[in-house]
């Protein structure tokens, strides 16, 4: 705390893993003598810069762009990059931290990074978008490469800001390469990637279910977020016979006792991804939903809540009211979204509850599959992708469970999740020596 004033999301993110694996390591003194858990929270670099550009009415404004390189023990860098008002150093170096165990429990080859920008995107035009993402590129091409830090995308950027950024990219190196993820599927992107988060954390899910001999059929389900991971994981939710109640967005959520359907979602897509309208248009297309502006939908009689938005979402009283419900599962679709407070109380209720490292690992998987495809220049078919997903997801619950059961056959997946995750990279930089 003392070393990072003022970064406590990054605080939070450490005292997280530090809680299983300083007990951990104590078992294991060739980890402890190497420092290699300090080592990790210490990011490799970060590299900080302005960002100018012009808006549409010819002012000149000024942004902070960062690249965090967290560590790059068993592969590049890789990780998303934010394009959101409320990003600074600290919300970016928890994520890079959070990203380098994540990118470790799926197996392939890729370290951890996260960047971005306090850009707002809301609201900008698409020409405002293109050049802010032209400016930013301008100086992360000295940074990034396809061996050395792959970014894709994350909150504010999606498939149309990595197609500013790559073209950019490109001219300023006269190279096509898989230097980002994330793209369209005519310039190198690979099939099921924007689906892979949300999807992979139901896959994840429905694991989870199994280990207590549960399935999703007629389970009802509260989401938060309408986004990319939000709406997927709603989409699979529903095909595997689930009823979704609830989306939200950053101005609060909608109830649907309903359910949301097919076509409800396709209007949601259509709604947040075409038109970057707000989730509080949903109650004037559809009778008896109800907007509740502000709040967030954890108050929600439901069996399995999926929290998508972002970090710290999910207070302690959005964990005891769902556990008053007698809530199943939590399974975090977004980056710590659960409060280290409601994390404590999920972690000692006995419910099942899927830690983001591991539960939303499946939208990086896919990106390391991007980057597998770009190299061979290949494009592999959808059902090929799905499958190579859901044994993705599967082998990352079972490294949950393996380093997360107790004497007792108690699993905590969040102590597997960090032990796993841990493990490989430390590994790997014992390896090295000290360096
Ligand atoms: P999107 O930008 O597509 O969607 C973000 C959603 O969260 C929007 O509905 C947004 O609402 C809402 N939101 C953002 N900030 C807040 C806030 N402060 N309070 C309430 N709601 C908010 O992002 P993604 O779906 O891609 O990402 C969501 C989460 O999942 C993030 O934590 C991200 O790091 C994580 N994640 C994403 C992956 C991916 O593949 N995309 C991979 C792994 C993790 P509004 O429209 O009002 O901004």
């Amino acid at each position: 705390r003392k070393r990072n004033p003022g970064q406590d999301e990054f605080v939070q993110a450490v005292e997280d893993v530090a809680q299983d694996i300083i007990p951990f390591i104590a078992d294991h003194p060739e980890y402890h003598e190497a420092e290699i858990l300090r080592r990790i929270a210490e990011p490799d670099r970060i590299v900080s810069f302005r960002v100018c550009w012009e808006d549409d009415d010819g002012n000149v404004r000024v942004e902070r762009g960062w690249r965090v390189q967290n560590n790059n023990a068993v592969g590049p860098y890789k990780g998303g990059l934010r394009f959101s008002e409320n990003v600074n150093e600290s919300v970016l170096k928890f994520l890079a931290f959070e990203q380098t165990f994540k990118n470790s429990l799926t197996g392939l080859p890729m370290g951890g990074g996260k960047g971005g920008s306090n850009f707002n995107p809301k609201g900008k035009s698409d020409r405002e978008v293109m050049r802010f993402c032209q400016s930013f590129m301008s100086e992360l091409f000295r940074h990034i490469g396809p061996d050395r830090d792959v970014p894709a995308g994350d909150i504010g950027v999606g498939t149309r800001e990595i197609g500013y950024l790559f073209g950019q990219y490109k001219k300023l190196t006269g190279r096509w390469e898989g230097v980002l993820t994330g793209k369209a599927s005519e310039y190198g992107g690979s099939k099921l990637r924007t689906e892979a988060t949300g999807y992979g954390v139901v896959y994840f899910l429905r694991e989870m279910l199994k280990d207590r001999e549960e399935g999703l059929e007629g389970k009802s389900a509260v989401i938060s977020g309408s986004g990319n991971v939000a709406l997927h994981a709603a989409e699979k939710l529903m095909s595997e016979g689930a009823k979704v109640l609830t989306l939200s967005d950053s101005d609060g959520f909608i109830h649907d006792p309903d359910g949301i359907d097919e076509e409800k979602l396709d209007w949601v897509k259509t709604l947040k991804i075409e038109k970057r309208g707000r989730i509080s248009n949903y109650t004037d297309k559809f009778d008896g939903a109800e907007f509740h502006e502000g709040k967030a939908p954890w108050d929600v009689d439901c069996d399995i809540a999926l929290p998508c938005a972002t970090q710290n979402e999910l207070d302690e009283g959005g964990a005891k009211a769902l556990l008053g419900n007698d809530v199943m599962a939590v399974v975090e679709g977004a980056n710590m979204p659960s409060t280290a407070e409601a994390s404590a109380r999920f972690r000692k209720s006995g419910i099942l509850f899927g830690p983001a490292k591991a539960a939303n690992a499946g939208g990086v998987a896919v990106s390391g599959l991007e980057m597998s495809q770009n190299s061979e220049r290949v494009s592999w078919d959808h059902e090929t992708l799905d499958n190579m997903l859901t044994g993705l997801m599967q082998d990352i619950h079972d490294k949950c469970v393996e380093s997360g059961t107790d004497d007792d056959g108690n699993v905590d997946y969040v102590r597997g999740a960090n032990i796993a995750g841990f493990r490989k990279v430390a590994d790997a930089m014992l390896a090295f020596g000290v360096v």
